[in-house]
């Protein structure tokens, strides 16, 4: 059993030392008490236990804590793979929902698995999700003085249960003062994929995660014999073509655990039941 989180990106924000340990502590605590959860549930089942803890924390941007849009609304966007039945679902600029990853987690059920902008907010309250203010004021400051990604720092989880299944969750609240209408990673399969052999969740710039396929492209190439270390290096590798902006976490089907970055640091936690990492 294997469980990696992340909180994304940390280097690139304009908070305190301060923040960046609260921030950690808050991955260290949550990785724990998701791996308590593993003990008795799917891999499935936990990683949208975990980043449901991470949209509830307002120091990360998702759910609650999500950074604003350009036109000053917040949409938000999280996607879900669950590995043993190769389903992927997602949200794609879902409004005033706490948890988008819930949503995700119940269109795994229908046929139309991706749904975006009113779609998304309807199935929500379809299944009787309430309607909620996810703004807070920290958020709101920053973009009054318009600070650009001002903490991107969308979440993550990778797990591998018990049984050897493993699934991949991702939910953010975007880059931060993007278009309204623009799409992010977190919502694709560029930003979240998962199968038998490895699962993925990424953080960073949506439209150089997205360029660079590389959720999908890593666990493609676990999939196909290489290493999940040499599959990061190879696709971080051809993201240096354009420069990309991104970080990833994974594991693969032997409980191997691991990240990259093109630009330090990424916030992120694991733990095994014994072994605690937090790192930035
Ligand atoms: N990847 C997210 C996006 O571009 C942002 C992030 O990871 O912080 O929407």
């Amino acid at each position: 059993m294997k469980i990696m989180i992340h909180g994304g990106f940390f280097s690139e924000s304009n908070q305190s030392e301060e923040t960046k340990r609260l921030k950690q502590d808050a991955l260290g605590e949550i990785v724990q008490k998701s791996h308590h959860f593993l003990l008795s549930n799917t891999a499935l089942d936990t990683v949208v236990y975990a980043v449901q803890l991470l949209e509830d924390h307002p120091l990360f941007n998702a759910g609650i804590g999500s950074q604003l849009q350009k036109d000053g609304k917040i949409r938000m966007s999280a996607a879900l793979m669950d590995g043993r039945s190769k389903k992927f679902s997602g949200v794609l600029n879902i409004e005033s929902i706490q948890n988008p990853i819930h949503v995700a987690r119940a269109l795994q059920m229908v046929d139309d698995r991706v749904l975006g902008g009113e779609g998304a907010i309807n199935f929500a309250k379809n299944i009787g999700k309430e309607t909620v203010n996810v703004e807070i004021p920290e958020r709101r400051k920053e973009y009054e003085n318009r600070v650009k990604s001002a903490g991107i720092g969308t979440v993550g989880c990778v797990v591998l249960d018990n049984k050897g299944h493993l699934a991949a969750a991702t939910s953010t609240g975007g880059k931060g003062f993007e278009l309204p209408g623009r799409i992010s990673d977190s919502g694709t399969v560029a930003g979240n994929y998962a199968n038998d052999f490895c699962a993925i969740s990424c953080t960073g710039v949506g439209e150089d995660i997205v360029s660079g396929a590389l959720a999908a492209k890593i666990v493609t190439r676990v999939t196909d014999g290489l290493s999940i270390k040499d599959s990061f290096a190879k696709s971080f590798q051809e993201l240096k073509e354009f420069d990309g902006f991104a970080g990833a976490i994974g594991v693969d089907a032997l409980g191997n655990m691991y990240y990259q970055e093109s630009h330090p640091k990424i916030v992120y936690a694991s733990f095994d039941g014994v072994n605690l990492s937090v790192f930035s």
